[in-house]
């Protein structure tokens, strides 16, 4: 931009068109210099009287214009600290229900939890649930296979997506009120 600029200043054919453009404005206005130059002091002159004001009207109107200023200074730090807090849970990925460790991921635009993942409480390693499932009911297994590991394996009688919902509806309502900071 500053090159262009520049260039435009060097180039002997615009900067004459500029000089040109100027020369004219100023001599279009030449007739009005002195009012211009009239305004211009009565403008100075009266910003710097004095005014027969009574004290309690000028005290009234700072007071007016401070409170203006301190609500929208209020609302301001309002909003901000909101949108603060708002996004503050996005931290809270990682907790243990139903004797599960659980790590989940949120989605950029709904805020839902997403890619729920279930981990040994014991040693940490991811779980591959298995669906037990049979003619006599619902069932999802979760069983650590690390052979160093001695963690108890889990049953649970739902399906995994069921017992999925229930962790994503648990870890919102510890999202909403916050407990999760407790930890
Ligand atoms: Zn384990």
């Amino acid at each position: 931009m500053l090159n262009f600029l520049k260039r435009i200043w060097h180039d002997p054919v615009i900067s004459s068109v500029i000089a040109a453009i100027l020369i004219g404005f100023g001599s279009y206005f030449s007739p009005f210099w002195p009012l211009i130059k009239n305004f211009l002091i009565e403008t100075i002159t009266f910003l710097t009287k004095k005014t027969a004001l009574p004290n309690w009207l000028i005290g009234f109107l700072l007071l007016l214009s401070f409170l203006l200023l301190a609500t929208k200074l209020i609302a301001a730090v309002r909003l901000l600290t909101s949108a603060k807090s708002a996004s503050d849970y996005r931290q809270y990925s990682q907790d243990e229900f139903f004797g599960i460790r659980w790590r989940w991921k949120y989605s950029y635009g709904s805020g839902q939890p997403v890619e729920l993942c279930p981990f040994c409480v014991k040693c940490d390693i991811q779980i591959r649930p298995a669906d037990k499932s049979s003619y006599y009911g619902r069932g999802t297994l979760f069983k650590c296979d690390n052979t160093s590991c001695d963690a108890a394996a889990i049953e649970i009688n739902e399906y995994l997506f069921e017992i999925e919902d229930k962790v994503a509806r648990h870890l919102q309502q510890k999202a909403r009120a916050g407990n999760w900071r407790k930890k």
